[in-house]
């Protein structure tokens, strides 16, 4: 099975749509995997994690046939996260002969909403699409997966969720967007008596620690929440931990965060990277 890290930066990617510092110079000049646009991913071909603004430039990079995908799960509202415009193209007159027939979308109430606010946008109709509102810890099943919502600790206002996917057998954990995962949370893992196979970590504060521990983490919120996930059996050495997420607020570049994350026995993200499970 595969897992393919489409987007692999913050809300404004990296380098940032109008920004100057060193940290997006630097970036531009050296290009390659130091160049990063916001963060999706895409599991086994058919499950979409996330549908920023950048999901037409991943579609173009990637070659894909977006039309395979029947579930898309949306972690939270925000931009980065979720551009409900561009899913007016999956009618028609812009979109015909899809592989998927349907597109189920997965998320919390505050993202179902503002994907329901497009509807009628531009005269625009939202079609061949079904949505599903999700409870945290309740589980949800649909296109081969099987997924739990979990709390983020992202956002108070709204319920923004992190994922826990099985599917063909394999074990999934998303954790995006989020701080340092709340206890209860790490008390469900710890008590599911699932090892996973793959678990992407919020990484937004790349090489520093984010001490109010709230909203996103850096590499040593990461290291801290991973060796708790490694002590209660939710991840092992055969797991592959990945950091992802990244503000170009930081002084790194990909090179620099991949032997930080390396030292720490993870990967760093880029985008474009793919990974067999
Ligand atoms: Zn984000
Ligand atoms: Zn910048
Ligand atoms: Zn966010």
């Amino acid at each position: 099975m595969e897992f393919l890290f489409l987007g692999t930066a913050a809300s404004e990617g990296w380098p940032a749509l109008f920004c100057n510092c060193p940290q997006c110079k630097a970036a531009a000049e050296l290009g390659g995997r130091n160049i990063r646009t916001r963060s999706q991913a895409l599991l086994d071909g058919h499950i979409l994690f996330d549908f920023p603004p950048d999901t037409y430039k991943h579609k173009l990079d990637g070659a894909l046939d977006l039309s395979r995908v029947d579930l898309l799960l949306v972690t939270h509202s925000h931009s980065d996260h979720l551009y409900p415009n561009d899913l007016a193209t999956r009618g028609a007159p812009y979109g015909h002969n899809f592989t998927a027939p349907t597109l189920h979308i997965a998320s919390g109430h505050d993202a179902l909403a503002r994907i329901e606010r497009v509807n009628g946008y531009e005269n625009n109709k939202l079609s061949n699409i079904v949505t599903h509102e999700l409870r945290a810890y309740e589980p949800f099943e649909c296109c081969g997966a099987r997924v739990i919502p979990l709390p983020a600790d992202h956002l108070k206002s709204e319920d923004a969720f992190c994922y826990a996917i099985e599917t063909n057998g394999k074990h999934i954990l998303y954790l995006h967007d989020t701080g340092e995962v709340i206890p209860d949370v790490l008390d469900y893992l710890a008590h599911a008596g699932i090892c996973y196979d793959l678990i992407s970590f919020d990484c937004c504060y790349c090489v520093k620690d984010n001490t109010h521990l709230h909203g996103h983490m850096g590499l040593p919120n990461v290291v801290r929440l991973r060796n708790k996930l490694l002590a209660s059996g939710v991840c092992d050495r055969h797991t592959f931990c990945v950091v992802n997420h990244f503000s170009h607020n930081i002084a790194v570049t990909h090179e620099s965060m991949t032997a930080a994350a390396a030292r720490e026995g993870m990967l760093c993200s880029y985008d474009g990277m793919r990974l067999e499970i």
